[in-house]
């Protein structure tokens, strides 16, 4: 037999990233090791609730072995510890790929989080739990049955290989997996019943199958030499007590026997069936953890039941950080797991939950869904729907529960604020509700964060609009040049600066009543002046008429318009976007996506205005030398000089820096009063500043 199995052996090399890890789990000091329990009982509980799910459409799946359980045997005279199931088990294939040569998507992740000093019990959120086994032992087998293939042995010491065998002559599983841990001489402690009981108790307590512990227990037993004896004992038992244990002693024989039996060491009932004021904030925290694999507890949760036409009771929660892979599109999985009548149905149902909300974890237990509910048929099913809608709304209240304390809710906005804005984008039933999530600095906000409620108690008197501006950073839109009159007449005006705000705005073009007005695009007006201002405006207007003619000629098909701006006080000129066009912003969000299709940015990008200051010194220059002579060449250059400035200073990129500069240094040339001539030949390599003709016929000149 002996032959058998080493003929059948096959070695197999751990992919390199594996690899890796087993060296930094195998060598890295780390005291905690007894999450290992956690992550094994919780692969054999993912284990049982696939074969119960395959068994609900598929009664025959069960057997040969109906029973669905997880077993622990510690075993002191071997010194391993073994957890057995009664789940899928793995076929050959499985056990090749996902214990040693596939490297999971988390696995790199995972050793850069350790690096980077995270705790090393948050193995498990990361897909390579199994590994966690190597903290404890030295040697680790795992035997195996799948119902499509024989039985299987892996076996590894780590150290770069594992060895997968067919298992010929060993006990026979039915159907499961048995990992037995060969545990390192100092982790023996993880024998003890005790200590396993604990163990369980503290980081399996809510798994839905029975674990039972395989203990051990020594009884005294007696075994009287007399049956008449001990009848006559019985009687005078009653006259005098320690006659009594004097008799005994002489007539009876004490024999120590060992017994074993399975003790089932979680008892607990699903805590979403018990009443939420029975359950204690340490019983919500440890049911969290191991929902989530998180080590930390969970920032906000919300325990309910639906009652009427539709029954199901649910708990979720708000974790305290986002995933490493929030928003991986690769991972189409949500975390709220569904079950049916305390039944596991599946985790992984897209029906339940948005996608907005894909950060939300928790239970959904259903009364009325049927238990052998199919995949195809959740898509259409209309429990579902009702399911979904309420959950949607328990988690909007959540989320303003967690609003009450801002500390809370501050974690919560630096952490999931995208989602919510997503959401904002995408759930226009409840777009609204959503909106008073939002939390944005602002001209008046200082350090503190504002709601646009708050923002909306703050408007003056006759203020109609909301007025925000988007941008790359807090920095670069506080002292946007676009704020200017708006911050002089002391209107608040909103941060924007998530490149997803561009798409919240696109949405929310209003709230309570109150239109949203972008301050870098087109028909900003600011609306509180006297009539007499107004006129006053209208006059200079008209003054300034001519000037702005003169500038779109120069600027030709660089700009849509110009005209005269009612938002600049302290700048000469900036450029504007159209009301429906992208802004300087989106047009940056949208260059930073290289493999975007460029068609749309034709359309989509935008069509500048330039809007001129009419308060501006430069402009009251420009316009006097313009009406003096249409054709001056300092115009010509101070205005294309402008243009590319409010380029810059209004957000977009130059298209060609080097004219930019040039233009600059001959500004500079003039600045200092060095002649264009004595500058001798260097102007010959400076760039034409205009492909135009009396500039072309110049510099043939100077040929
Ligand atoms: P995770 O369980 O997070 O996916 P692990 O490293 O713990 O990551 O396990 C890797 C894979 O090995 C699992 O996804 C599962 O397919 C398989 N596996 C591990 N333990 C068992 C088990 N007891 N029964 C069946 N399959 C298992």
């Amino acid at each position: 037999m002996a032959d058998v199995r080493r003929q059948e052996s096959e070695t197999f090399a751990f992919q390199a990233e594996i690899n890796q890890l087993l060296s930094l789990i195998i060598n890295t000091f780390y005291s905690n090791k007894e999450i290992f329990i956690r992550e094994l009982i919780s692969n054999a509980s993912d284990a049982l609730d696939k074969i119960r799910y395959e068994s609900l459409t598929d009664k025959s799946k069960l057997d040969p072995l109906p029973e669905l359980f997880i077993r622990i045997v510690p075993d002191k005279i071997n010194k391993t510890l073994s957890i057995i199931d009664s789940g899928t088990g793995m076929t050959k294939a499985d056990l090749v790929n996902n214990l040693g040569t596939i490297a999971r998507s988390g696995t790199k992740e995972f050793m850069e989080a350790l690096q980077a000093g995270s705790d090393l019990s948050m193995i498990g959120q990361f897909g390579v739990g199994f590994y966690s086994s190597f903290l404890v032992a030295e040697r680790v087998i795992v035997t195996t049955k799948h119902t499509d293939d024989d039985q299987y042995i892996w076996e590894s010491q780590a150290g770069g290989s594992f060895i997968v065998t067919r298992d010929v002559t060993g006990e026979r599983l039915g159907r499961g997996t048995k990992v037995t841990l060969f545990l390192k001489e100092d982790q023996l402690e993880y024998l003890e019943e005790r200590r396993l009981k604990d163990l369980v108790r503290k980081h399996s307590e809510f798994i839905s199958y029975p674990i039972y512990l395989w203990t051990e227990k020594t009884i005294e037993k007696e075994i009287s030499e007399d049956e008449d004896e001990e009848t006559n004992e019985e009687k005078e038992g009653d006259v005098e007590e320690v006659d009594e244990e004097e008799k005994t002693d002489k007539k009876k024989k004490k024999i120590k026997e060992v017994t074993h039996e399975w003790e089932l060491i979680n008892k607990q009932k699903p805590i979403w069936l018990r009443k939420p004021e029975e359950i204690t904030k340490e019983e919500y925290a440890s049911f969290y953890k191991s929902l989530t694999n998180d080590w930390e507890d969970p920032l906000a949760w919300k325990h309910f039941s639906v009652e009427g036409q539709l029954e199901f009771k649910s708990i979720l929660f708000v974790p305290r950080r986002a995933p490493f892979d929030l928003f991986d599109t690769r991972k189409k999985t949500n975390n709220i797991k569904l079950y049916v009548r305390r039944v596991f149905i599946m985790d992984n149902c897209e029906e339940l939950i948005p996608e907005y909300l894909g950060f939300v974890k928790g239970v959904v237990d259903s009364d009325d869904l049927p238990l052998n509910i199919s995949r195809e048929m959740l898509q259409q099913n209309k429990i579902l729907k009702v399911i979904r809608k309420n959950l949607v709304k328990k988690c909007i209240e959540m989320f303003y529960e967690i609003a009450e304390n801002k500390d809370d809710y501050k974690k919560f906005d630096e952490t999931f604020s995208k989602n919510i804005k997503l959401g904002i984008h995408e759930d226009s039933q409840n777009r609204a509700k959503l909106a008073d999530l939002l939390r944005y600095y602002s001209t008046k906000s200082g350090d503190e964060m504002t709601s646009l409620k708050a923002y909306v108690t703050r408007m003056k008197e006759g203020q109609k609009y909301i007025y925000y501006i988007t941008g790359e950073s807090k920095k670069a839109v506080e002292n946007s040049l676009f704020l200017e009159k708006l911050k002089k007449k002391g209107y608040e005006v909103l941060f924007m600066i998530d490149a997803i705000d561009e798409y919240v705005v696109t949405q929310l073009k209003e709230y309570d009543g109150k239109k949203l007005v972008s301050a870098t695009k087109e028909g900003l007006t600011i609306e509180d002046e006297s009539e007499e201002e107004k006129q006053k405006k209208e006059e200079k207007k008209k003054s300034f008429e001519n000037l702005c003619k003169v500038i779109k000629d120069i600027l030709g098909e660089r700009v849509e318009k110009v005209v005269v701006s009612d938002r600049l006080a302290d700048s000469p000129c900036c450029l504007v976007t159209g009301e429906y066009g992208w802004t300087a912003n989106m047009e940056r969000i949208m260059k930073a996506q290289t493999l975007r299709d460029n068609t749309m940015a034709s359309y989509m990008s935008s069509k500048k205005t330039m809007e001129i200051n009419p308060d501006d010194p430069i402009m009251g220059e420009l316009r006097k030398r313009a009406e003096a002579d249409k054709n001056d060449k300092s115009v010509r250059d101070l205005v294309l000089l402008l243009y590319e400035t409010a380029l810059l200073t209004s957000g977009f990129s130059l298209d060609d820096p080097n004219t930019f500069a040039a233009r600059i240094h001959r500004m500079l040339k003039l600045g200092l009063g060095i002649e264009e001539d004595e500058s001798g030949g260097d102007d010959t390599e400076m760039p034409p500043l205009e492909e135009e003709v009396n500039e072309e016929s110049k510099m043939e000149e100077v040929d």
